[in-house]
């Protein structure tokens, strides 16, 4: 028995390690995922708990105990209550299916139905998951109990049997918390790494290191389908002022509204990022030149109009100017740096002409020379 139970822990841990994976690389956050991930969770803890029956402890002919009321609680727990019911489902379909039609079968299929839907109570119930697996866990074993009690013939096989299931399940129902947690938490820390590692703490927009690698990706895209990629650089005019002026905190406030703006202004589908200091660009995906710098004026507008609220309640004005560059009218198809130094180069020249206005470099039309001076 000791082995079997052993069995059932590895078993487990499998499961949980595989179920763990899947949720890592679809991203996968608790509590509570979509139905869709519910809907392929269930099918999957379905047959789990169908492999656990496999690692049964046999009272009689007809009877067997094992540990497959925990695929329920797990999905239930942790998935949601669409899950937990097609858990049971399954599990019950399948006990049918590979052991036959025979009373104790049908009892046993009935009764993980019945725990799959008493699931979608404990899933939303506002418990801690510890005391939701708990007492979960208690209510299958219960219900395991009745369904002993109708199918077994000898009370004294029972008795021996029973009170070392009920042990078993209680300690695979604890070990599969502290597995499921630490494999939860080690997912969520790498969710957050992931997060912190390409975003820009302060406005929440995408950092410098995003924004490089989102412009290689999107230039490469657009080489690929022959279209066009605008970026706008952005950078505040005189933002030394205005630290100096009011303080660092009220910087900083400034740059989150900027960047919320900034993102308000620019379509669904374009990439806003905060690149450094004061410094902001927008990947401007499938986007020509007439309406990149029709985006970029509307941007530097609606900057100049705005009143930037400061954490004492002051308001501040300011104006920013923007570089545009577009590929491929303004960039060397060989070089993937020279979109972004065009949008630097057309920067510089608005803040050399007077600042707060938008700039971009004349259409270059590039011919790659062959310069072999023999
Ligand atoms: P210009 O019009 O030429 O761009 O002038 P500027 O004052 O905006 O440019 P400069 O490069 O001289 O100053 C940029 C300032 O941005 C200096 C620095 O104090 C400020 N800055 C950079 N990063 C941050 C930040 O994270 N928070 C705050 N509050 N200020 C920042
Ligand atoms: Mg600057
Ligand atoms: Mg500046």
């Amino acid at each position: 028995m000791l082995s079997t139970f052993f069995v059932n822990l590895c078993v487990i841990i499998s499961f949980l390690y595989l179920s763990g994976i899947i949720a890592k690389y679809y991203s996968i956050r608790l509590p509570f995922p979509s139905l869709r991930v519910q809907l392929v969770g269930g099918f999957l803890f379905g047959l789990y708990g169908t492999v656990l029956m496999n690692y049964s402890f046999h009272i009689n002919d007809s009877t067997i105990v094992d540990l497959r009321h925990l695929a329920v609680v797990t999905a239930a727990v942790y998935l949601g209550g669409l899950a937990s019911v097609i858990t049971g489902v399954i599990i019950a379909i399948l006990r049918i299916v590979m052991f036959g039609i025979t009373s104790a079968a049908i009892d046993a299929a009935f009764i993980m139905v019945l725990l799959g839907l008493a699931g979608v109570y404990f899933a939303y119930a506002s418990w801690s998951r510890l005391t939701k697996i708990i007492t979960m866990n208690l209510v299958g074993m219960a219900l395991i109990f009745i369904v002993l009690l109708m199918n077994t013939p000898s009370m004294n096989t029972l008795m021996k049997v029973y009170p070392i299931q009920m042990t078993i399940a209680f300690a695979g129902g604890l070990f599969i918390y502290f597995i499921a947690e630490f494999i939860n938490r080690s997912n969520e820390m790498l969710f957050m790494l992931e997060r912190r590692a390409s975003t820009d703490h302060l406005t929440d927009l995408s950092n410098r290191r995003q924004f490089e690698q989102s412009l290689q990706s999107e230039l490469q895209h657009a080489k690929q389908y022959h279209q066009k990629l605008s970026l706008l650089v952005i950078d505040i005019d005189r933002f030394k002022k205005v630290n100096d002026t009011f303080g660092h905190s009220a910087g900083d406030a400034v740059l989150k509204q900027l960047g919320q703006l900034l993102v308000e202004h620019a379509r669904s589908t374009d990439l806003v990022s905060r690149n450094g200091g004061e410094e902001f660009a927008i990947l401007l995906l499938d986007c020509g030149y007439h309406q990149s710098m029709a985006i970029a004026e509307s941007v530097r507008k609606a900057v100049a109009r705005s009143l930037f609220i400061l954490p004492d309640g002051q308001n501040v004005k300011l104006t920013i100017s923007i570089g545009v560059a577009v590929y491929p009218d303004h960039c060397d198809d060989h070089d993937d740096n020279d979109l972004f130094d065009q949008a630097d180069r057309a920067l510089y020249e608005a803040k050399n002409t007077g600042r707060n206005k938008v700039c971009s470099l004349s259409p270059r039309n590039i011919t790659v020379v062959d310069t072999d001076p023999f």
